[in-house]
């Protein structure tokens, strides 16, 4: 396996993702024996999956987050709420916006991606992450839409998975509070969900029109123009809408390609299967932040969790000098689509099922992986 790297020192989690949160999991029953940091910009991890339900009023936001600096603390992990600005590679040393150097000796990267900030528009366009700031938005947009009650309508930029969960959340949101407000979902590719297969893809199509969502493919959202102006598409048209969240259109955190680390078109680190950066093996890299190296991969909580596992093994590994387990190549993940009222779509390959089946198995799966990962208060 690639990257031999000597050192007796200190691993350094950047980011309270899905990944590193498994990993602190797993390492929670067999403690690492390393002098292990893990560095988050704030406290808690908020699990994605959870977003869409919140978004439609059917969940709290509480339901999906974790006091993650609880849950380091119950694996012997020391815990740092920092942002970090820079990585210092020929120093092996994290710089902190507070001022502060973190140095490491294994670094693992886990701090997500996410749509770069809008263009145009002020308040009437917003990034679905970070979320925090994503929810108020969308409370306060709800607020204005019930006091003014005159119809408005809003678009979700990005038609795959997680923006069809968003475009259906925000429909049921609506339809519940019984505001006047049109959602409108553009895509760039030919079908929404294009990461999953034709048989899901249609299967979600079906579910967006039942829910009066519009639909508009091969359309690319560019900027909210300005006051009134609408969503300028990159054809040049443009979609009468009052607002705009964008999904599409994600990046992993600027700092790791000014940090010299080969990274792929997403600002993603490209890296070996064992989840090494290309560029420098003391540097692991997963979920979102990992780029395409040896083996294709999408950006999805899953794999980020799957990740996780892996790192649990490799990174202690690293630090003694030993060989390092690879990522197996797979082509297919199982990808669990919530579309409400209590089903979901679950896909697998070339296969797909729809139905209250499939919700149930993501219920148990979510459930799972939150009681996996949260360190009751009294712990
Ligand atoms: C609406 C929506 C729904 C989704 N639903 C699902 C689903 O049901 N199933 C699924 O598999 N995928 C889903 N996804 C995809 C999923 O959200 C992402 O793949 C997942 O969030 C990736 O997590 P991560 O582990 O890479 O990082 P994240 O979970 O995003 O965590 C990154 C962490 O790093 C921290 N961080 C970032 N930069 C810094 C810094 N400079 N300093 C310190 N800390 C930093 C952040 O604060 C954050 O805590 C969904 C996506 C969307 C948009």
């Amino acid at each position: 396996m690639t990257g031999e790297i000597k050192s007796a020192g200190r691993i350094v989690l950047l980011g309270a993702g899905h990944s590193h949160a498994e990993l602190l999991s797993r390492w929670r029953a067999r403690h690492p024996r390393a002098d292990v940091v893990l560095v988050n910009d704030g406290n808690e991890f908020v699990y994605s999956a959870r977003i869409p339900r919140v978004v439609a009023g059917e969940a709290a936001l509480s339901s999906g987050v974790i006091d993650i600096a609880r849950t380091a603390r119950a694996a012997d992990v020391t815990f740092e709420n920092a942002r970090v600005t820079a990585i210092d590679r020929a120093g092996k040393v994290l710089m902190t916006s507070a001022g502060r150097s973190i140095p490491y000796d294994i670094l693992s990267v886990n701090a997500g991606a996410a749509p770069m900030p809008t263009v145009g528009g002020r308040d009437r366009a917003i990034t679905v992450k970070p979320w925090r700031p994503f929810l108020a938005w969308w409370a306060r947009f709800l607020i204005d839409a019930r006091r003014d009650l005159v119809p408005r309508s809003l678009a979700v930029v990005g038609g795959s998975a997680g923006g069809v969960e968003i475009a259906l959340a925000l429909a049921r949101r609506v339809a519940s509070a019984d505001v006047p407000v049109r959602i409108a979902l553009v895509e760039s590719r030919g079908r929404v969900a294009p990461e999953l297969s034709l048989q899901a893809s249609s299967h979600l199509r079906g579910r967006l029109r039942a829910a009066g969502v519009e639909v508009h493919r091969r359309a690319r959202g560019a900027a909210m123009l300005d006051e009134g102006g609408g969503l300028l598409l990159h054809n040049g048209s443009v979609l009468a809408v009052d607002a705009a969240i964008w999904v599409a259109g994600s990046r992993a955190p600027a700092l790791l390609a000014e940090a010299g680390l080969d990274v792929d078109e997403r600002g993603a680190v490209r890296c070996h299967a064992t989840l090494q950066s290309l560029t420098d093996p003391s540097i692991f890299v997963a979920g979102d932040c990992a780029g395409r190296g040896i083996e294709g991969r999408t950006p999805a909580g899953v794999q980020a969790v799957h990740d996780g596992r892996l790192l649990a093994y490799n990174l202690p590994r690293a630090l003694k000098g030993n060989s390092l387990k690879a990522r197996p190549a797979r082509r297919s993940w199982m990808s669990i689509v919530d579309v409400g009222h209590g089903e979901a779509v679950a896909d697998y390959g070339v296969l797909a099922i729809a139905g209250a089946r499939a919700r149930i198995w993501k219920d148990r799966l979510d459930e799972a992986f939150l009681a996996r990962v949260s360190v009751p208060r009294e712990a």
